[in-house]
């Protein structure tokens, strides 16, 4: 295993995080953007690295790199012992065992494969287990609109190419997802319940147990997006009872190309493969092969290896400041940076609790999207990169959505544990000049 390079942060193990602290692991925080100081509020189209993830995969590469689970030699035994611990690291960090995480190069992957792989038990293909998974004409999937395209397009092909139905759980206008709607749209006709653990857009955490629970009693199985989660909450998949859910590496200080797909031990043994090739058989001839166990069934051809590698040295990252000392912190930052815009004349945040009298609290992560009256989206974010300032905007591949707030596009700010207070003032206060900017 690499030694983490030493920082405050992993040698004190600390409770409470200190962000300054945290910084110091991030090189590319200390760069300027501009001739300003960068103040990257992009944390969730992806996050910054910490030396010790760079360093990570820089030291695989340099001393141990082999295709792992074939050759005989020694540094092919020792990357397969690097790739392995990096998936009880990670299976580790969500709660889970080691083979029910499966490696995918991302969300969108596992997402992808979970489609394809049902379509193809539709098909009849994989083992006779595999049959309870098959879909016929009418049967129905459901997703929220809160989706992320990732979430939404894959289930659309699949409806197409089974006839099954997709169908829709709305969300309110101060974001939270109608869960009496939830349960008139779940119904004996749903197999497949997909949704997001917390919106890209929203930052809200969604009911997981009580939409689990609805799915379940309906006889559907479960997908969580857990891609806005896992780095800002502490994960406890097998807890939240969800058959399968996927992540993504790049958004919590992981490398990119690799993403994890967690899945229940019954349901994994029994989907079919959606990639084959090699690395996930055990016996081949002209006309037939026969597939390994999970997780390798799922992991067809040259795995991801110095980035899985990189990943664990993220979550162990993550693991020694605390996921609780991060969702304190960027609960802390979310309430400033929310309370900040919301006195903002013309600035309206999309799923803003205030908009409904009554309206339960929730709990959430460090994002806001927002819109600001008569300036286009584009031309707030270039305002803000001019003074060093980093957002995303657009529709953050949730177009339907914005749609339903009326909107095609909105800015987003969005937080990490290496974010201060003092960024997100900056922002606040560069955001306060932009409607008398552009007058
Ligand atoms: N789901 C959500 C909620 C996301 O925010 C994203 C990335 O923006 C994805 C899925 C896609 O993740 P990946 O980049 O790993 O494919």
């Amino acid at each position: 295993m690499p030694s983490p390079t030493r920082s405050p942060i992993l040698d004190a193990a600390p409770r409470a995080l200190d962000p300054l602290a945290v910084r110091e692991d991030f090189p590319i925080l200390s760069r300027s953007v501009g001739g300003q100081p960068l103040v990257y509020l992009d944390s969730a189209a992806t996050s910054q690295k910490p030396r010790q993830v760079i360093d990570a995969e820089v030291s695989f590469l340099t001393r141990e790199n082999a295709a792992v689970h074939r050759g005989a030699h020694t540094l092919a035994a020792e990357a397969t012992e690097l790739f392995e611990d990096a998936r009880a690291t990670v299976a580790g960090f969500v709660g889970a065992q080691p083979e029910q995480l499966v490696w995918t190069s991302g969300a969108t992957a596992g997402l992808n494969l979970v489609a394809y792989a049902i379509g193809n038990a539709t098909l009849g293909r994989g083992a006779p287990a595999s049959a309870r998974f098959a879909l016929a004409p009418g049967d129905e999937i459901v997703v929220t609109e809160i989706e992320h395209h990732a979430n939404l397009i894959p289930w659309q092909e699949l409806a197409a190419r089974t006839g099954a139905v997709l169908r829709h759980i709305p969300v309110r206008e101060d974001g939270t997802i109608d869960l009496d709607a939830a349960a008139s749209v779940i119904s004996d006709r749903t197999r497949i319940v997909a949704f997001t653990h917390v919106s890209n857009v929203l930052g809200i955490v969604n009911p997981v147990v009580e939409l689990v629970a609805l799915a379940r009693s309906a006889g559907a199985i479960t997908l969580l997006d857990a891609c806005q989660s896992a780095p800002h909450l502490p994960l406890d998949l097998p807890g939240l009872g969800v058959d399968i859910a996927v992540f993504s590496g790049h958004k919590m200080l992981g490398p990119y190309g690799i993403g994890g797909l967690y899945g229940r031990r019954e349901v994994l043994e029994a989907l079919p493969p959606f990639l084959t090739g090699g690395s996930m058989i055990t016996t081949v001839s002209l006309d037939s092969a026969e597939y390994l166990p999970p997780p390798q069934r799922f992991e067809a051809g040259t795995q991801p290896v110095s980035q899985a590698i990189a990943l664990a040295a993220a979550v162990r990252y993550l693991d020694a400041v605390g996921m609780d000392a991060v969702h304190a912190h960027e609960r802390m930052l979310e309430r400033r940076l929310r309370e900040g815009l919301r006195q903002i004349e013309g600035v309206r945040v999309l799923g803003d609790p205030a908009t409904r009298s009554g309206a339960p609290t929730v709990d959430r992560v460090g994002l806001a999207a927002f819109d600001v009256a008569g300036v286009h989206a584009h031309d707030v974010g270039q305002l803000l990169d001019s003074r060093g300032i980093a957002v995303r905007v657009g529709h953050h591949c949730a177009a339907p959505l914005h749609r339903r707030f009326g909107l095609t596009a909105s800015v987003r700010a969005s937080t990490a544990l290496y974010t201060t207070n003092d960024e997100v003032d900056l922002f606040l206060d560069a955001l306060s000049g932009v409607r008398a900017f552009f007058g």
